[in-house]
């Protein structure tokens, strides 16, 4: 049963910013939507963006024992057999037969009825649940024009196993030795039974995987090093700690494959979720590979030491960051009279770092300072020029989008060349040289940040 979330960042209040502001748009609108399924506009890309390199350059780049992978969505279907996938890879399923909606059997505490005034399923006299029964999770495919049973495909539902079938490849091509880590970011897909809460539960989504594969008696070691990284990520990139916490899987709730499994959480709005996912895969996947493809998956060393490598994994869909960051950074608040609503986002989140005001649009002095300003700007960072309106909504629409500087060029500038910075967060106002705006921001950027929200 999920905890009651204290705080007044409600699900409905993160989905309305988002679409007012162009973040995320309920896809094929024009046609009635598709239940849970969205699209993302110009700020979503962006903050997409800014995640998935945040999670690259910590996993691949800032390290000397990863590499990277971009493999298949439609991969062949022995694949998911040896995965145990296809056997495997489903959740228990409820229909009722009155109301005509289905449910996951092991979730219902947390399910809507149809009907209103809305119970949990089962609660009404009128009910009628079947029996549970597995649903594979697994959207299927035809590949190429037969459409027999040979021809069936699967999309894959984790990225993780195009990581293991190209374990020989990696280790002989780019040279490594245990530990060493495979990184892939892609999209995964998934017939989720009861998709839902946004962007939190998808049917497609994008997951950022890491597979390390360690000495098996290294294997627990490395298990607790990446639960602590990948916690420290989300405290480093401003998530605040009071709303993240680590949960261990007991041994019923572990995936077929786990010898050891904790989930990173973060108190949603809905409660205490898993945000990622950090596994202690053991050997599973390359012996089922081993077995099922008839090549040997395993590290032999120059002194013929030779050994199936133990796998830890850390899993996480950029759904479940980007849902978590907005919670995290939402905030109202009143300035003088007027409420604003800002994103306290960490200024790498943020889609825009910086915007560009001239005070008077029609002031030919100001617009051109500005616009060299906002030219030399966006070379290195995404900045928006923005001359429409008054000043104080000017300000009111970057803060809404998480902008954490905005550069307002006026008539001090004429005169001595400097220019005013405004701070999202403390609203303080500073002028600095014109001349030294590139450098500053720069600065501003590389800073620690923590949310003024508190811990
Ligand atoms: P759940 O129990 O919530 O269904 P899971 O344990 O099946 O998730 P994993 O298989 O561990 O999830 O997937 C790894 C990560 O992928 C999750 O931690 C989550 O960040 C993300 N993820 C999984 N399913 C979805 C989904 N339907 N929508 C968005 N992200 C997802």
């Amino acid at each position: 049963m999920a905890d009651q979330n204290p705080s007044e960042v409600t699900m409905d209040k993160i989905v309305s910013l988002s679409r007012r502001r162009g973040f995320v748009f309920p896809s094929s609108e024009i046609y009635g939507g598709l239940g849970s399924t969205y699209d993302y506009g110009h700020y979503g890309v962006l903050t997409k963006n800014n995640i998935r390199e945040l999670w690259f350059s910590s996993m691949v780049q800032e390290r000397e024992d990863m590499v990277a992978l971009d493999s298949a969505v439609i991969l062949n279907p022995a694949v998911w057999e040896a995965s145990g996938h296809v056997a495997g890879f489903s959740d228990p399923l409820v229909d009722c037969r009155t109301c005509k909606l289905r449910f996951r059997a092991d979730r219902l505490e947390d399910a809507q009825c149809g009907r209103k005034p809305s119970k949990r399923p089962g609660e009404f006299a009128e009910c009628d649940l079947t029996e549970a029964r597995q649903f594979n999770l697994m959207f299927q495919t035809q590949v190429g024009a037969l459409q027999d049973g040979s021809s069936t495909a699967y999309l894959r539902p984790e990225t993780a196993q195009g990581i293991f079938i190209n374990f020989k490849n990696v280790l002989q091509i780019a040279r490594r030795k245990p530990p060493f880590g495979i990184a892939q970011v892609g999209k995964s897909f998934r017939n989720e039974i009861t998709p839902g809460n946004f962007l939190f539960r998808v049917r497609e989504f994008e997951q950022m995987e890491m597979e390390y594969f360690v000495p098996p008696d290294e294997a627990e070691e490395w298990y607790r090093y990446w639960i602590g990284q990948r916690l420290q990520w989300y405290v480093d990139l401003g998530l605040r700690r009071s709303r993240l916490r680590v949960r261990e899987h007991d041994a019923t709730e572990r995936s077929h494959y786990s010898s050891g499994t904790s989930d990173i959480e973060y108190l949603y709005p809905i409660g205490w979720q898993e945000l990622e996912g950090v596994a202690n895969r053991g050997a599973f996947d390359l012996t089922q590979h081993t077995e099922h493809s008839g090549t040997k998956l395993e590290y032999v060393g120059q002194d013929g030491e030779r050994y199936t490598p133990h796998v830890i994994e850390p899993a996480v869909s950029i759904e479940r960051i980007f849902v978590a960051m907005l919670v995290d950074a939402y905030d109202e608040e009143l300035v003088g009279e007027r409420e604003r609503t800002v994103l306290r986002l960490h200024p790498r989140i943020a889609p825009v770092k910086a915007a560009v005001l001239p005070l008077v649009h029609r002031d030919a002095a100001m617009v051109t300072r500005a616009r060299a300003l906002f030219e030399e700007l966006r070379r290195r960072h995404m900045t928006e020029y923005d001359d429409s309106g008054q000043i104080g909504r000017r300000y009111r629409r970057q803060d809404e989008i998480g902008t954490p500087f905005a550069f307002t060029i006026d008539e001090q500038t004429v005169e001595d060349e400097t220019v005013t910075v405004r701070d999202r967060d403390s609203l303080a106002q500073e002028r600095i040289p014109l001349a030294g705006v590139a450098g500053w921001l720069e600065d501003s950027l590389e800073r620690p940040w923590s949310s003024p929200k508190g811990d």
